[in-house]
C-alpha cells in the first residue's frame, strides 16, 4: 500500500521482478526538459535509442518502440503477422504465457494451448508451472500439422510467474526439424538484457520486450523486434490494426522519428539505461543475474523450500520463486514483511496464487540490497511460523563472500 501520509526512512526495497529499481542515473536522465518530438536533436535520440536495442536484442533488423506497456506490444506483434482466424501455437509456462493465449483468443485467433501433463506430487503445483518449454512436444505437433495450419509459434523466454526459462535455440531447431512455414514468437519482456537472448542467431521473428525489467526503466514503453520474414508476412496479414502497424514506424524511425508522439523522457532514460549497459557489456550483465540467482536459490534451499522452477537447467538468473509449506499463505508473508520491513516481493499469479512469492534480483542491485532482501524474507518466514532447515542468509553471505564479481 503506498503509504501517503508517512515516509519511511531509507530507501523502500522493490524486489519484485518487474517494475526493476530504477538507477538514479536513469531518473535524473527522465528529468531533463521535454523537446519537440519534430525538432532538430529528436531524430539523433531516436537513432540512438534504436542503434542501442538493436545491440541488446542481438539483432540488425528494425526494433519498433511503442509507448505501452508490454501487453501492447504483445498485441502489436500479434497483429501485424496474423490474420482472423489463424491458428497459433501457444505453450502454457505460467500466467504470462496464460494471459497472452487469451489477449490472441479476444483478437479472433485459435490458440491451442499446449502444456506438460500433472500435478507435482511434493507441492501439489502444476508440473507445466515449474518448467521452460519442452521443444519436443512443440516438435511433435508441428509434425502432426502436415498442413501447415499454425501460422505462429509463440512462447516466453523467462516466464516472470514462475521463474523458469526456456530454450528458443531449441524451439526454433523444433521448427526447423519439423520443416514447419510457422513463424517464432518470443516474449522476452522480462528476459532481455539480464538473461542471454539472441534474436537473429535464434531466428526468432518477432521479439517482445518492455522497459521495466532488465532495461532499468519505469514502465511504459516496450518492443517488437522484427525479422525480415516478419516484415514480409506483415504485408498481407489481415488483422485491423493501426496505431501498432509497424509500416509507418519503421519507415519513420528510418530518420530516427515516430508517425505520433513518443514517450520522449522514457526516451531519455532508455538512452541512459542503454549507455549503462553497453559500457559494462552485455557478458558482465548477464554473469551478474546470474551471480544474484545462485545466491538467492542458495538462500532458499539453506531454508529448505522448494524453488518453484524444478528444473535446474532453466532456472531464471532474473527471479526466484519460492514456494512457501501447503496451508501458509504466501500472500500473508508477503504482506508481513511488506509492513514490517518496507520491502515489496512478487505475488503468486493465477493457477500458483497464495502457494509462492517470487524475489525479483533484477535491475538496480549489489549484492548487499540481495542480502538485505534474503534478511527481509527470513525475518518473514521466521514471523509468519515456518520452519526453516538453516539460515539462508549465512548460505548467500557465504555465496558471495567466495564468489566475487568478476
Ligand atoms: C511483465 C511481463 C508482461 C506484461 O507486461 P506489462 O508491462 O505488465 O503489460 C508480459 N510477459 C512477461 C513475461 C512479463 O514479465
Amino acid at each position: 500500500m503506498l503509504k501517503l501520509d508517512q515516509h519511511p526512512s531509507g530507501r523502500h526495497f522493490l524486489q519484485i521482478p518487474g517494475p526493476s529499481p530504477v538507477p538514479d542515473r536513469v531518473l535524473r536522465a527522465i528529468s531533463l526538459p521535454t523537446i519537440d518530438h519534430r525538432g532538430p536533436e529528436f531524430g539523433q535520440l531516436g537513432l540512438k535509442v534504436i542503434s542501442g536495442l538493436q545491440q541488446v536484442f542481438r539483432t540488425r533488423h528494425p526494433v519498433a518502440i511503442y509507448p505501452a506497456s508490454g501487453t501492447g506490444a504483445w498485441e502489436a506483434a500479434l497483429v501485424n503477422v496474423l490474420s482472423p482466424g489463424d491458428t497459433v501455437l501457444m505453450v502454457e509456462t505460467g500466467h504470462f504465457a496464460t494471459l497472452w493465449q487469451k489477449m490472441a483468443l479476444r483478437l479472433g485467433l485459435k490458440p491451442e494451448f499446449i502444456s506438460l501433463p500433472g500435478t507435482c506430487a511434493e507441492t501439489g503445483l502444476p508440473v507445466a508451472w515449474r518448467h521452460g518449454v519442452n521443444a519436443e512436444q512443440v516438435a511433435e505437433r508441428l509434425r502432426a500439422d502436415t498442413g501447415h495450419q499454425i501460422r505462429a509459434v509463440c512462447v516466453v523466454h523467462n516466464e516472470t510467474s514462475t521463474g523458469a526459462t526456456s530454450d528458443i535455440a531449441a524451439v526454433r531447431r523444433a521448427i526447423d526439424d519439423a520443416k514447419h512455414p510457422a513463424l517464432l514468437m518470443v516474449d522476452s519482456i522480462s528476459g532481455l538484457a539480464s538473461a542471454d537472448y539472441r534474436h537473429d542467431d535464434w531466428g526468432v521473428d518477432v521479439t517482445i520486450s518492455g522497459s521495466q525489467k532488465g532495461l532499468m526503466l519505469p514502465p511504459g514503453i516496450s518492443f517488437n523486434a522484427l525479422s525480415p520474414k516478419a516484415l514480409e508476412v506483415s504485408k498481407t496479414a489481415k488483422l485491423p490494426r493501426a496505431f501498432w502497424a509497424w509500416d509507418e514506424i519503421v519507415e519513420m524511425n528510418r530518420t530516427g522519428y515516430w508517425p505520433y508522439t513518443p514517450s520522449t523522457n522514457l526516451l531519455y532514460g532508455l538512452h541512459e539505461a542503454l549507455d549503462m549497459l553497453l559500457a559494462q557489456g552485455l557478458e558482465p550483465v548477464l554473469a551478474r543475474h546470474q551471480r544474484w540467482a545462485a545466491a538467492v536459490r542458495g538462500a532458499v534451499q539453506a531454508w529448505g523450500l522448494p524453488i518453484q522452477c524444478a528444473d535446474p537447467a532453466v532456472y531464471s538468473p532474473v527471479l526466484t520463486g519460492v514456494v512457501t509449506p501447503l496451508g501458509v499463505d504466501a500472500d500473508a508473508i508477503r504482506q508481513l514483511i511488506h509492513q514490517r520491513f518496507d520491502l515489496s516481493l512478487g505475488t503468486g499469479l493465477g493457477k500458483i496464487k497464495g502457494r509462492m512469492f517470487r524475489i525479483g534480483h533484477l535491475g538496480d542491485c549489489n549484492d548487499l540490497t540481495l542480502m538485505a532482501t534474503l534478511s527481509g524474507v527470513e525475518m518473514g518466514l521466521k514471523l509468519a511460523g515456518v520452519k526453516l532447515a538453516g539460515s539462508g542468509v549465512m548460505a548467500a553471505m557465504e555465496h558471495f563472500s567466495a564468489h566475487p564479481a568478476a
